[in-house]
């Protein structure tokens, strides 16, 4: 039996649907590899985009492979900085949620929702959650220790999927209040 789970920061970051791709970077144009990220087949991608706002426009990164439909994954800190109100949801859980311009080096397309605030959450295996004893759907809280802003997060999560790996995912504002410098484990407490 164990407890912990690495804690990783996602920035923010864009999804592409394949249509979407075509629009912004032309037809027949395929994602870029950068890096693989910690869950199994997902990548951070060379290709890039700007994510237009009211208020102001940013730079972000694409993660492949392309999915269902596009979305948007910013702070709180980003939406406010683009004048986006942008709810708190779990990933894929789009409708209702907020638009955004998206700008590519061949074209732009405008979105009416696909722009959310991450819901902190942990993926996990169906071995790896037995092992902490819980479950898909479960609400956890996580204690992350630090040398000065040691927080413990309720809210957090859980998704269990064989193809998973273990992790915990936060963003940017959430990893800078608990003064996150680089991956750390975190410490999960059962409600
Ligand atoms: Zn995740």
């Amino acid at each position: 039996m164990t407890n912990t789970i690495l804690v990783e920061t996602s920035a923010r970051h864009v999804h592409l649907s394949e249509q979407d791709l075509a629009t912004l970077f032309g037809a027949g144009a395929t994602l870029t590899n950068k890096k693989d990220l910690s869950q199994p087949g997902q990548f951070a991608c060379v290709e890039r985009v700007e994510v237009v706002g009211p208020k102001s426009a940013l730079k972000m990164s694409i993660l492949g492979p392309t999915r269902k439909a596009t979305q948007v994954e910013v702070s709180a800190t980003d939406a406010r900085s683009l004048g986006i109100t942008a709810p708190v949801r779990e990933s894929g859980d789009i409708a209702g949620s907020a638009g955004c311009k998206i700008i590519g080096p061949c074209g732009e397309i405008e979105i009416s929702e696909g722009v959310i605030i991450a819901k902190r959450h942990i993926h996990l295996t169906p071995e790896t959650a037995a092992e902490r004893g819980v479950a898909d759907k479960e609400v956890v809280c996580v204690k992350i220790a630090t040398p000065d802003r040691s927080l413990i997060f309720d809210d957090v999560v859980v998704r269990v999927s064989p193809s998973f790996a273990p992790a915990m995912h936060i963003d940017t504002d959430e990893s800078n209040a608990a003064g996150i410098s680089s991956n750390v484990d975190g410490e999960i407490i059962k409600h």
